[in-house]
């Protein structure tokens, strides 16, 4: 370590020396944290942070970031420059860290003047390891030019940005105050960047990546497996109920984390748990910031407390005990979905990730998208978020290797504990139905020379005689009737996978249907097409035939929409790539 003009001696200075030719890393590790090893490919980014490269780390929650950026700040001269979104984790950490030795300060909205200007003196003076700051912090010129004359004074050890997703478009967290960052990265010379998160698909890598302007540096990506973890999705008939069986049967006493949408439904579903004698509390963005804040310490503190939240609960909560994670409404997207659930099982043991999906649910999301505020491309965005969680929902191979492969990590072998590994979903072979649809599909556009919508191809395929097949004079056609062993209702659950897996698509703003990107394939039987049978059966099947009435009339409901949500998420396509539109 460099000379510190400090009153206040760093820790590591005060550690007893070394034995020559120790790793300063692995001696920070064990004096300062108590750990006896890294973990992981922690030692990875350590090595290239301290040896002064900028590193870009995925790894999933509970992985062990943090010490990713803190151990380099302690190796390094000078101070830790640290990027986090939320105050209450900030407040976490900076305890955390002063109990081990650490001199750790933040910078928020929370503090007097007074205390501000202690911590700018401090930092100043070079007496400060580790300071966290918000990012609506940093785009103010004051601290800019504070932080200016730090780096030019007692130095900058290495600038992180955790939680770094927050500047994707992409992910599940944006936050504008984000993208402000980028411009601080190379501000000072010198300075290794790191950017942290547990959010890791291609496409959010690839944002962060660009927007932080990190294409140099080193990208670690660790697995993002939680084998522990047994994935269930399950259809949504009374969601409180499932949910009491669930806990009744499986984690009597259990500490868990029960995801709804809506504050609203945190509270109904908070208290009637606990007047079915479940320990619960609610925790969302609306409670009064007092009793967010016991909530969240009693759940943290006491044994088998199940906190009903939206998601504004639970980045960075380390609790390693949570047994189940479970969600009422279907999350916004995969990355949402993996993230909430990753917060189970922490230690290492057995936990559940239970989720009870509703077609209905699909509407209020689509609703969420429509009014959220944001551009058309944001708002694709989050649409084609939407479409994978649901392709995740209807899936009928594991869901494990669904979740990985969306990661970017496919794997060989199914889990053999995921709901559809244990259960397997009653599936039949769909090609031909597949084929004769997108025949249809087909000879329409050659013999037509014009795409047609769901219904008129579905009347086409059961051979029904309608005013606008006989208009058109689709009788005529040789592929009329030939799917006439289907029903409406059949042919709509048909096309709804088809589209789900990318065999059909919807290719414009009025609806009409097209080849999806596995079409040819599909048609030339050169990819086979396994579908599962209506999930309307299996809805009955869970609910008692008493139910399956409106279950059916929910599912009819909600197919429409899902066909709303992609014809309108087409349409937006086709305008931006001034592709035409072929009109019925
Ligand atoms: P993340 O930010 O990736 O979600 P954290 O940095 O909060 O994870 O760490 C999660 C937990 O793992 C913490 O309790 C931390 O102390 C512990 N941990 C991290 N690295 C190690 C290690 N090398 N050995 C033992 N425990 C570790
Ligand atoms: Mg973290």
């Amino acid at each position: 370590m460099s000379e510190r003009p400090t009153t206040l001696p760093a820790v590591t200075d005060v550690l007893p020396a070394a034995p020559p030719g120790t790793d300063a890393a692995l001696e920070v590790l064990r004096r300062v944290f108590g750990y006896e090893s890294f973990r992981g490919r922690q030692a990875e980014v350590v090595d290239a942070v301290i040896g002064g490269g900028d590193a870009v780390v995925l790894m999933p929650t509970g992985a062990g970031k943090s010490l990713c950026y803190q151990v380099p700040a302690l190796v390094r001269r000078g101070t830790g420059l640290v990027v986090s979104p939320l105050i209450a984790l900030m407040h976490d950490q900076v305890d955390a860290l002063r109990a081990a030795g650490v001199r750790a300060e933040f910078l928020n909205s929370t503090q007097s003047p007074d205390e501000r200007a202690e911590v700018e003196r401090a930092l100043l003076a070079g007496e400060v390891d580790l300071i966290y700051i918000a990012p609506e912090r940093l785009s103010g010129g004051s601290v800019r030019s504070l932080l200016d004359r730090v780096a030019a004074g007692p130095g900058i050890s290495v600038f992180a940005i955790d939680e770094a997703h927050c500047v994707s478009q992409w992910g599940h967290d944006f936050r504008p105050d984000y993208l402000a960052l980028a411009d601080l990265v190379g501000r000072w010379p010198g300075v290794p960047t790191m950017a942290l998160t547990a959010t890791a698909t291609e496409a959010t890598h690839r944002e962060l990546t660009t927007r932080l302007h990190l294409e140099g540096a080193t990208h670690v990506v660790a697995s993002f497996d939680r084998p522990n973890i047994q994935y269930r999705i399950v259809p949504k008939d009374d969601p409180k109920q499932q949910l009491l069986k669930l806990i009744r049967d499986e984690h009597r006493g259990d500490a868990g984390i029960v995801y709804a949408l809506s504050p609203n439904a945190v509270e109904q579903t908070a208290t009637w748990l606990a007047e079915h004698g479940v320990d619960a509390i609610p925790y969302h963005a609306g409670l009064d910031a007092r009793i967010r804040a016991a909530n969240q310490s009693r759940f943290l503190r006491d044994d088998g407390v199940v906190v009903v939240a939206t998601i504004a609960f639970g980045m960075g909560i380390d609790k390693p005990d949570v047994r189940f994670v479970a969600h009422i409404d279907v999350p916004k997207s995969v990355e949402g979905y993996y993230q909430e659930t990753g917060r189970a099982g922490r230690d290492g043991l057995p936990a559940t990730a239970w989720l009870a999906y509703g077609l209905q649910d699909v509407v209020q999301q689509r609703r969420f998208i429509d009014q959220s505020v944001g551009d058309a491309a944001h708002k694709r965005k989050q649409s084609a978020n939407l479409d994978a969680m649901l392709a995740l929902c209807e899936a009928v191979t594991c869901r494990r290797r669904q979740l990985l492969a969306y990661f970017g990590q496919p794997t060989e072998t199914d889990c053999g504990n995921c709901d559809t590994c244990l259960n397997p979903v009653e599936t039949w072979d769909g090609s031909v139905a597949a084929q004769k649809l997108l025949s249809t599909i087909v000879r329409l556009q050659r013999e037509r020379n014009q795409r047609f919508g769901a219904g008129q191809i579905v009347d086409i395929l059961r051979g029904k005689r309608t005013p606008r097949v006989e208009q058109h004079q689709h009788d005529d056609l040789s592929v009329f009737g030939i799917g006439s062993d289907i029903s409406d209702r059949g042919w709509r659950s048909v096309l709804r996978q088809l589209i789900a897996q990318g065999v059909v698509q919807v290719a414009d703003d009025y609806g009409t249907l097209g080849l999806g990107r596995l079409g040819p394939a599909v048609l030339k039987g050169e990819h086979p097409v396994r579908l599962r049978h209506d999930l309307e059966k299996a809805a009955a099947a869970h609910s008692g035939s008493k139910r399956s009435a409106t279950v059916a009339a929910d599912l009819d409901d909600a197919s429409r929409e899902l066909f709303e949500r992609l014809r309108a998420w087409r349409a937006d396509q086709a305008k931006e790539q001034g592709v035409p539109a072929y009109v019925v």
